[in-house]
């Protein structure tokens, strides 16, 4: 099984050297294409006004200077022209990906790229809290989820987006299949200030976000102390909504 790993943390994150690891369990056909440097927060934005640069870090691994999405899409391209993955796997992120924060997430966005380019896609996020070893219940499980999801036969154009509970490996309770739930989005905060030049600027913050805790969610899951495991559609159509519309437009 060739397995193609990406992240939006960049190449040099703990959480993808901790995914190389759990991935080489698992395949010894491990392939590396990251972001060069941390891509957090850039969704599924794809480089059209600059040039993008393929470097190689070492053996079947890549770096891009370029977005999360950039680099499946030039690993796709450029490192597979025969055999292509088997599936694409990104992260683990340093930080959770849940509900609508899903829209922002270069590490879901990655998988979502691989997903358009027929592949099976999985994307993984640690949510974090405290110290120690943040990563201890994705080191703990993450194989654990991974191998029943490679012995499936995953939707074509969906993303599996898997988050790991902010515990040690010991104290998960288990693994729940959820729907995506969503954020009050009156969220983070917005530090204010002025620039040396005197000119203001807004700079947005992640803390102290405001979950809507509806039962059978991801934010759900992850609260009471379970992985997640939710499948995405890159299809974003509203079905319910069509048959409404086209009699809006009816002549
Ligand atoms: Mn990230």
């Amino acid at each position: 099984m060739r397995i193609l790993l990406t992240n939006d943390d960049g190449i040099h994150a703990p959480g993808l050297a901790l995914l190389e690891r759990i991935a080489g369990e698992l395949s010894d056909d491990v392939w590396v294409c990251a972001p060069a440097v941390e891509q957090s927060g850039t969704g599924h934005s794809l480089t059209l006004h600059l040039p993008v640069r393929l470097h190689e870090m070492g053996e079947r691994r890549f770096a891009v200077t370029g977005t999360p999405t950039d680099s499946v899409n030039l690993a796709l391209r450029k490192l597979f022209t025969e055999h292509r993955p088997d599936v694409v796997i990104s992260g683990i992120n340093h930080g959770e990906n849940l509900g609508d924060d899903v829209t922002y997430s270069g590490t879901v966005s990655a998988a979502m790229e691989a997903a358009l380019a027929g592949l099976p896609a999985i994307a993984l996020s640690q949510a974090l809290r405290g110290t120690g070893n943040l990563f201890a219940a994705a080191e703990g499980w993450a194989a654990r989820v991974l191998r029943p999801l490679l012995a499936l036969q995953l939707a074509r154009r969906t993303v599996i987006n898997i988050n790991f509970p902010p515990c040690p490996a010991d104290a998960v309770r288990g693994v729940r299949v959820v729907r995506q739930g969503f954020h009050d989005y009156r969220r983070g905060s917005l530090v204010e200030g002025v620039d040396p030049r005197g000119r203001p600027y807004f700079w947005f913050g992640l803390d102290d976000i405001e979950h809507t805790l509806d039962h059978g969610t991801d934010l759900e899951a992850i609260g009471d102390g379970f992985v997640s495991v939710t499948p995405l559609q890159v299809d974003l159509t509203h079905h319910a909504s069509i048959g409404t519309l086209a009699e809006a437009f009816a002549e």
